[in-house]
Order: C-alpha cells, then structure tokens, then sequence
C-alpha cells in the first residue's frame, strides 16, 4: 500500500508499503483523513533528539516521544485520523465494515502497548491502510465530516489542558500562541463558558482563527503586552494563563507578567533546557502546572463536541492534500501565516 514516511529527515512517498494484518483484537482501516501535526514538523526536524530526551527520561512511558525509534530506517506517522473499518482479526467481533472510527493513537498489543506516532513498524495516519485496537475504537456519528473528526485527539489536548487547569465559570483566559494547540484550547475554553478568553499571537491569520475559534479578544504581543491586553479587558478578573508557545523565555516571561496568584497552565512542549526566575513566582505565589495529551474519556468528549457543534473545527481546516501533497504540507506548515490544518486524506 502507500504510505508517507520519514526518511533521514525527509517526507517521502512509497508506494511498497506491506499490507497492515489485523491481529486478534484488532481492526483492519481504511485511513479516511489524518490531520498534519505540528509535532510531526518538529520530529522531522529535530527526530534526535526528541528520541534521546524520550529515552533519558524515567518515570513515565514516553508516549509521543520517539523513544525507541530507529531515525536510520524509515518511521511511520500520522496521529490525528479518521478510518473506515475493513475488516476485523480473527475471531474479533468489531463494528461493522463501513462504520468510522477514530481512536487514540495507541495500539495494544499482547507484547505491551505501541504508539501509533512515531513508528518504523505500526502503520499510522499517513497511509491507506492501518490497524487499530477493537477496545480503543470511538464511533464517529452518521454524518460528521471524516475530516472533523480526525481532530478529534488534537481537540481532547486543548479539552485536558482546561480540564486540568481547573478553570470555573467566573474566572478568565489568557492564551499566549495560537498554533494549532493553543487553537484548542481557545476551543475548549469557549466550549466551557468562560467569558473572558484573551489570545496573544505575533501572526494576523492565527489571530483571526483565534476569534473564529471562541475567543473574545486576539493581540499583537508586537503591539500590546499580552498581560497588558488582559487587564485592559478583564480588570482584575483571576486569570489562568494558557502558554501554548513552548520555547525557552516564555515561562519565565509569564512569571515576570503575569498578576498575583495567576495559574499558569503549560500546554506547549518545549524540547530545550529553560531559564527561569523563580523569585518572581514565589514573590507573587503563582502556581505552574505541567500538562500533555489527554485521558480516554476525554477523547470521547473531544469528539462529541465536534458532532454536537460545542467545538466547530471547520475554521481550523485550511488545506486538503493526497498522500502526494504530504512533503508540500509540511513545507507548507512551516509559515505559521499560511495555514491553521492541513488534513491528508490518503
Ligand atoms: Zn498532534
């Protein structure tokens, strides 16, 4: 079958891909749309490292890392789908051929659980063809757009972040970056009815999908200090600030920013060691939580939203491609002005 890989570094397009086999337990899919992600450009480009940091890191399984992905043979990708079912393995009573699912990008297995992320052998997204979990299968409603709900798991990061940034009714929301993730929680906070939802992004385009998205204000952070723009609308309102960027500086900008006794929630993953200066924390009693991914319940709560409308992703989608348009995509998602996704459909 065909199948986009990475390959040292680059997206490449085979057409010699070995036909997935659905085991016991398993479904044989049909991909029908698997959204680009950003932390797909990222492992294209800096795959070694995120792998060794996966490696290093104890104490919990490293699920999205790459640890354990040999980057000197090809890796399969493709997280955020959609798939029709084929057929089920042996003895496996599953739904029917030609019902969609989707499912968290995770395969069990009787050796241990796989990731369907980053791969040099489980099939993922951006393929034909993939197998999926019987246990982990979410039936997508009659009707939603396939390619709505392969946002499904991008959506269920932006409903965990709020989830566990405890944020009520009565409280407001900075977000600062409106990338794809942050686009998510800008979602998510909306769809929980919060009032004030303030968004902070340099690019114009981001900022408008921001405002399409739920949020009720979008600065230029070149023009108006995020925090600034926050006052400005929200007074003394308590605030949980959102930080959605993930690069070094940005934490300890918030600390330097952001009012007494802010919550700080930290959604982007930032690869690189980080500086921070903590008397400004402590000085102004900010507390900082660490969040990723998010739990099975929420998935499905990612994907009801979308069918129920609560969560209406058709603003994000900015781009179709075929397996072909693989390589360009991920050209194209690197100019954060051009495009929110870009859905594969294979
Ligand atoms: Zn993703």
């Amino acid at each position: 079958m065909r199948a986009a890989v990475l390959r040292a570094g680059e997206i490449v397009v085979r057409d010699d891909v070995p036909e997935p086999v659905p085991a016991a337990g398993e479904v044989l899919v049909q991909v029908r749309a698997c959204g680009v992600c950003g932390s797909d450009l990222h492992f294209a480009r800096h795959g070694a490292s995120m792998v060794a940091l996966g490696e290093e890191m104890e104490g919990a399984g490293a699920i999205g890392t790459g640890a354990g992905v040999d980057l000197g043979r090809d890796v399969f990708m493709g997280h955020e789908f959609s798939a029709e079912v084929l057929e089920a393995g042996p003895g496996t009573a599953a739904p029917a051929p030609g019902t969609i699912v989707t499912s968290i990008p995770t395969l069990l297995t009787p050796t241990g659980i796989r990731e369907i992320v980053y791969s040099n052998d489980v099939a993922c997204g951006y393929g034909e063809r993939m197998v999926l979990s019987v246990p982990l299968l979410v039936t997508v409603p009659d009707g939603l757009d396939p390619g709505h709900a392969a946002l499904t798991e991008p959506m269920a990061v932006g409903i965990h972040a709020v989830n566990r940034g405890g944020i009520e009714p009565g409280e407001g929301a900075l977000v600062l970056g409106c990338g794809p993730v942050g686009l998510a929680v800008v979602a998510a906070l909306r769809a929980r009815g919060i009032d004030t939802i303030v968004a902070s992004d340099y690019s114009p385009a981001r900022r408008q999908l921001a405002l399409a998205m739920g949020a009720h204000e979008a600065v230029d952070p070149a023009r108006e200090p995020a925090f600034d723009a926050w006052r400005g609308t929200a007074g003394e309102e308590q605030v949980v600030v959102f930080e959605v960027v993930g690069v070094p500086g940005v934490i300890d900008s918030i600390f330097r920013a952001a009012p007494r006794g802010a919550r700080i929630v930290v959604v982007g993953v930032c690869m690189e060691r980080d500086t921070v200066t903590p008397l400004f924390a402590s000085a102004k009693e900010l507390s900082l939580r660490y969040v990723f991914g998010y739990d099975l319940n929420e998935f499905a709560a990612s994907l009801d939203a979308i069918a129920q409308g609560t969560i209406d992703v058709a603003p994000l989608i900015t781009g179709r491609v075929d397996l072909d348009g693989v390589p360009g995509a991920f050209d194209a998602l690197s100019h954060p002005d051009r495009h929110g996704k870009i859905l594969v459909t294979p």
